[in-house]
């Protein structure tokens, strides 16, 4: 049976099922994840979707996140909901160790396991496995998915809007070089389906919170790091920064892309003491695979240009790391992007 076939018959018969994502969900985890779930109810299933942490306040707009379970919140009340599942929905992560504490629960518990994703080397835990590493995002591949599974008319609004978002957040705007012509045929018959596609630029991008201005102000002026002979970029921030700033979980999101933006930079970096560990944000231009890196060098993974670790490290013995490491890549790091 092809995975297609074998989807279609888990989705052709109800099921009680947990729709998760992972650790710190984006925009394409949560919006995927809630898209699926919404699409699950309409096909009679009875659905949860629990997410291992809590999530960027700019995506509090999509529809159902208000029924969303925060795994640190409400453990017991989500172990009792993966135990009780048929079937799990595992949504843009690669690896269940990207479910953090999540993790274990899921590992033990019996039901079907379903991962569809769009990272580099998934790691085979699932009983069907739907990766496309070329998809520019997760939901992307939900909306093919619905579409293959013969259930187009079943796609509205709400199912939309949290796909364009997942979609727009992925390509970085439509810009990164995933941003192909089926991305936009995709974006396209979302605008045929009713999504108002400025709103949903602007609920994500227009809702800067005061102090989150302030404090990228604040980064880029003391915090940025030019290492210009390494073509390099980053910036370390540790958690007394955060908490005098008053800081949320998203209010870093996007701050890396800001180190990589700099002339003649070629990956940038962004490394974060949080109340769990040393958490790292890479990201490249070009052919430098900042997937690779996080893997060999940060228990890490995603794509190409844009992946993310962690370390046991405290911050300051990190960062001395990184830039041990990042030595040895300065000859790889010494090309003119295109
Ligand atoms: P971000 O820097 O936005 O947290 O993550 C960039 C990309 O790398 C995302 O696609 C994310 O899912 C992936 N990623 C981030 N952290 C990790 C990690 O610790 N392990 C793996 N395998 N992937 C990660
Ligand atoms: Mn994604």
């Amino acid at each position: 049976m092809s995975g297609l076939e074998a989807l279609s018959k888990l989705v052709n018969q109800p099921s009680t099922a947990v729709v998760t994502m992972h650790h710190k969900p984006d925009a394409d985890a949560l919006g995927s994840a809630l898209a699926w779930a919404m699409y699950l109810k309409k096909k009679g299933h009875t659905t949860h979707v629990i997410a291992p942490s809590d999530y960027p306040f700019f995506l509090n707009w999509m529809n159902g996140q208000d029924q969303v379970i925060n795994y640190e919140e409400k453990r017991e009340q989500a172990d009792a909901l993966i135990q009780e599942a048929t079937v799990i929905y595992c949504l843009d992560f690669n690896d269940l160790a990207r479910l953090n504490q999540m993790c274990d629960s899921v590992s033990r518990s019996q039901a079907t396991k379903v991962l569809i994703d769009h990272h580099l080397q998934p790691h085979p835990f699932a009983h069907i496995t739907f990766s496309d590493t070329s998809a520019a995002a997760t939901a992307q591949l939900i909306f093919e998915l619905i579409e293959a599974l013969g259930d187009s008319k079943l796609l509205d609004v709400p199912i939309g809007e949290c796909l364009y978002a997942g979609i727009m957040t992925d390509t970085g705007s439509f810009r990164h070089p995933s941003t192909n012509k089926k991305v936009h045929l995709i974006a396209a018959q979302l605008m045929d389906i009713g999504v108002n596609t400025s709103r949903i630029h602007q609920l994500i991008f227009d809702n800067n919170s005061e102090i989150r201005l302030r404090f990228l102000g604040y980064v880029l002026d003391k915090k940025l790091v030019v290492l210009s002979d390494m073509h390099a970029a980053y910036m370390c921030l540790s958690d007394d920064e955060l908490t005098k700033f008053d800081t949320k979980t998203g209010d870093t999101e996007g701050f890396v892309n800001y180190a990589l933006s700099i002339s003649g930079i070629n990956m940038a970096t962004v490394i974060i003491e949080r109340k769990d560990g040393v958490k790292l944000s890479f990201r490249s231009k070009g052919e430098f695979n900042v997937s690779e890196f996080a893997r060999n060098h940060f228990q890490g993974g995603g794509h190409k240009n844009a992946s993310g670790g962690r370390s046991s490290d405290n911050l300051a013995d990190t960062e001395k790391r990184f830039i041990e490491i990042l030595r040895t890549y300065s000859q790889q790091l010494d090309f003119n992007a295109k």
